[in-house]
């Protein structure tokens, strides 16, 4: 049976509504990049499961990984105990991470991971200054950090997706978002509302928390490296700490393996998660400067107040590792610059179309971006007809597919999406 009528009834699902909602597709088994429904149809995934599966489904040697590691052990407290996997994956993400970061924390989940990187950062603000006052956020309109209470606070409070909870989230400050664009002419006053909301408030702001290069579910934006530079430069004028939430972003989604390496800028604390399994289940990380690290353990609670049941949970770290590895041993920057490129060529014809706002492409991520929003449950029926998967949000019908994705399935997938908007109503 396609769509469940029990899951109807009684599950939700994300972003939904139990009494009327949007249809879901039974999916009976997924390999590669093809998602099989309960009806035997196949879909070419656009989705990457929502920026996490990089290798695609089912991949033998992830699924080894986990195998392996599960005659071992699944889990076991972190508290006290630690254990091979925890410390293989933290080696290696300390090689890939910005050079400045010398300490993990290992999360459950990227909403979790940003709590805790927030925590983290009035910890050890507090303790940097001696003042208790150093515990807000300042923020760039247009992101997107998770659905758990402090990550909503930091989300764009209109395409956030977090409007029904208003006064209940603790106020930030928030500054336009980068304004010019990824490839555009640098203009300096794009950062001045950003450097005079800083200095105005910084003996009370521990953090500015910001998505490195793309902003992703706040809007699908692409903005300028210098951005990052300036943001920098502020944070070290007022003693404001630097969090990059690169949990989308990671593990070479914008054509680099972190979205920090366009700017070569690096942050004081920084967050990951989604592809760091190769999205095979979940799990995320916090990486932290010593300087950071050093200050949460010289402030008054002397440790990070933060331990999850599931911290470093085995068969996680054991899946990231091998994720890693797989992505390690490939020339990962010209399989996306292919993807880049070959976006690029097919979503052209798209941007002449009526009903389209603008076309952009980065790393594997191609967007269009439509003048009005997009009737998601329609779209995906369309989807389903054509035999590809996308989930369009708001205004954005966009792709990312896991990097595996052969010349001729990226074809037929961006041909079939252009298809789709084309007979869209205007
Ligand atoms: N930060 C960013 C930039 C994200 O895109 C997301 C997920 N869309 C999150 C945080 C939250 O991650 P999770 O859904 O794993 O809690």
């Amino acid at each position: 049976m396609l769509h469940d009528p029990w899951d109807r009834c009684h599950l939700w699902h994300p972003y939904t509504s139990t009494v009327n909602p949007l249809p879901t597709y039974k999916v009976t088994s997924a390999h590669g990049v093809r998602i099989r429904l309960a009806d035997g149809t196949e879909l070419i995934d656009g989705m990457s499961s929502w920026w996490a599966v990089c290798h695609g489904y089912n991949h033998p040697r992830l699924n080894a990984a986990i195998e392996r590691q599960l005659k071992d052990m699944s889990h076991v407290m972190f508290g006290g105990l630690t254990h091979e996997p925890a410390i293989k994956l933290g080696r290696k993400l300390l090689e890939w991470a910005p050079p400045s970061m010398d300490c993990i924390f290992y999360a459950d989940s990227g909403s979790v991971a940003v709590e805790v990187a927030m925590k983290m950062a009035i910890q050890a603000a507090v303790s940097m200054s001696g003042s208790h006052r150093r515990t807000n956020f300042v923020t760039i309109r247009s992101g997107y950090h998770g659905d758990t209470w402090n990550a909503m606070s930091v989300c764009d409070p209109v395409t956030g997706m977090h409007g029904a909870f208003g006064s209940a989230l603790p106020i930030r400050h928030f500054v336009e978002s980068p304004r010019v664009v990824y490839g555009a002419e640098w203009d300096p006053s794009a950062v001045v509302e950003l450097e005079e909301t800083i200095a105005a408030n910084a003996d009370e702001i521990a953090a500015l928390i910001l998505e490195p290069i793309v902003q992703g579910a706040g809007g699908m934006r692409f903005y300028h490296p210098q951005y990052l530079l300036e943001a920098r430069r502020i944070c070290d004028k007022y003693g404001v700490l630097l969090i990059f939430d690169e949990i989308a972003t990671g593990f070479w989604r914008t054509g680099r393996r972190f979205a920090w390496e366009h700017a070569g800028v690096e942050p004081d604390i920084m967050c990951i998660g989604k592809g760091l399994t190769g999205g095979y289940m979940t799990m995320a990380a916090v990486l932290a400067s010593r300087r950071v690290a050093d200050a949460v353990a010289a402030g008054e609670a002397g440790v990070m107040m933060h331990g999850p049941t599931f911290m470093a949970n085995p068969l996680a770290c054991a899946v990231a590792l091998e994720s890693l590895t797989l992505l390690e041993e490939q020339d990962m920057a010209a399989v996306t610059a292919n993807i880049e490129s070959r976006l690029k060529r097919l979503l052209a014809p798209a941007a002449t179309l009526p009903g389209v706002a603008d076309v952009r492409v980065l790393g594997t991520i191609g967007v269009i971006e439509m003048k009005q929003p997009v009737d998601v449950g329609a779209f995906q029926r369309e989807c389903v007809a054509r035999g590809i998967w996308v989930r369009p949000f708001g205004k954005n019908v966009y792709v990312m597919p896991p990097y595996i994705i052969t010349d001729k399935d990226l074809e037929t997938l961006v041909n079939a999406t252009i298809d789709i908007v084309r007979h869209l109503p205007q």
